[in-house]
């Protein structure tokens, strides 16, 4: 194993894969030490779907940004990602009506092909669906942008990882940072399972993981694993329907082998969860987990009553106290860079974190957004997020 580095990353999740692929590109000296298998988190655990409609304008901006090179990265890679723009239909229960209209506002003022759609236009572009039973107060539908799109995470991952290498960086799996050497100030070293390796850079992506490695400096970052509802079920191939209808109930996409990949999308925060749902690692699976998702499939479209389920998976968000990322540095330890706190929507925001992360290291760019989502926000005024971390989808 390599001795120094100008960079150390730790996590090979989408993020920290694509902060290696970015950095090596720039010709930066980079190691990234994941301790599992590459894609061993939240990323290999996640729907693959990229959405423009995020919660606030920075955030969308963030999404749309970071979705446009996800575009670019087939060709980049020279790989095939399973890259395919979404033509999405979001569904606006009773009582949603309002937010949504000013989403689709939002959307288009910043160049997102979207459009609102009355309960009668759905049952026209969508009969399969069951709109006055769910019910539905109308929807939206976003078509042709890079942003709104899907990815196989793990070709994603294993491209970026592959490039990230043939451009010089090291990988090392199954190698675990244990600990971070601070001198007068200054990060000196990581220790790892598999030796010491001195750097005075650490790129914190951890995931879920991530205040356990702040903690190994003694920094305290408000990010917790956060199991509930993180999981997901995949059916039997079927025939291709033109939408899977999305809401605040239900996430999912029809893949490209047919497949519909789904989960619940009513997250809850961990003030208003159940005393049940503890923070954590739990990844088990769960029977009323799929019994409710089955429930609302079809209860949406009532005709996937009879459709075999085949798997069906755990996970956990890595979530923060407003749902939004933890991107740059920190004040109390220079070298220290952190690009965690993701929650429900980190694959959608790698690519444009990867990029603030890399001009932050190779150029000394900050660029603006990366202020709003600095650790120093906790320390100001920031709004906590009221139930749910997955932003306007
Ligand atoms: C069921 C589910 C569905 C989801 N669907 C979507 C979706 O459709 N779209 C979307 O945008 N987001 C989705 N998400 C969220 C998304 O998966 C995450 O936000 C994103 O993958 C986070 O990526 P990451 O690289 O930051 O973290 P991770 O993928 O969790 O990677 C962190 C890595 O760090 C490693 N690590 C931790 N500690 C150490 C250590 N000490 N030493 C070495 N390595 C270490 C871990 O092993 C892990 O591989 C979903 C999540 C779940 C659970």
């Amino acid at each position: 194993m390599k001795t120094s580095a100008e960079v150390v990353i730790i996590g090979g999740g989408i993020n920290g894969c694509t902060i290696a692929y970015n950095l090596s590109k720039e010709n930066s000296d980079a190691v990234l030490l994941e301790k599992g298998s590459l894609a061993n988190g939240a990323t290999g655990r996640c729907g693959g779907m990229i959405w423009s409609n995020q919660s606030g304008v920075e955030l969308s901006k963030v999404a749309i940004s970071s979705g446009e090179r996800f575009a670019e990265l087939k060709q980049d890679l020279d790989a095939d990602l399973e890259y395919e723009l979404a033509d999405a239909l979001t569904l606006a229960l009773p009582g949603e009506e309002e937010d949504f209209r000013k989403a689709v506002d939002l959307q288009k003022s910043l160049g997102v092909s979207i459009e609102w759609l009355e309960p009668d236009e759905i049952r026209r572009i969508a009969p399969y669906i069951d709109v006055d039973n769910i019910p539905v107060a109308g929807g939206y539908r976003v078509f042709d942008h890079p942003a709104n799109a899907s990815v196989n995470p793990f070709y994603a991952v294993e491209a970026l990882a592959a490039n990230a290498r043939r451009l010089g960086a090291e990988i090392y799996t199954y190698t675990e940072v244990t600990g971070i050497k601070v001198e007068n100030g200054r990060i000196e070293s990581v220790l790892t399972t598999q030796g010491e390796i001195k750097t005075h850079i650490v790129v914190n992506a951890a995931g879920g993981w991530s205040s356990d490695v702040a903690q190994m400096v003694g920094i305290k970052i408000p990010t917790m694993p956060y199991p509930h509802s993180a999981a997901a079920l995949i059916t039997e191939p079927l025939e291709p329907l033109p939408y899977f209808p999305e809401s605040s109930e239900i996430w999912g996409r029809q893949t490209k082998s047919g497949q519909i990949i789904a989960g619940r999308a009513d997250y809850i925060a961990p003030e208003t969860a159940p005393p049940t749902e503890e923070p954590g690692y739990n990844t088990e699976a769960s029977l009323d987990y799929i019994q409710h998702v089955s429930e609302i499939m079809q209860r949406y479209i009532p005709r996937l009553s009879n459709v075999n389920i085949l798997r069906h998976w755990g996970g956990f968000f890595d979530v923060t106290p407003d749902a939004l990322p933890i991107l740059g540095e920190v004040d109390e330890l220079e070298g220290l860079i952190l690009a965690c706190g993701c929650s429900a929507h980190g694959f959608c925001f790698s690519q444009a974190m990867g990029k603030f992360v890399t001009d932050l290291i190779v150029k000394r760019e900050k660029s603006s957004i990366m202020g709003s989502f600095n650790l120093g926000r906790f320390k100001r005024e920031y709004r906590e997020y009221p139930g749910r971390w997955f932003g306007g989808h």
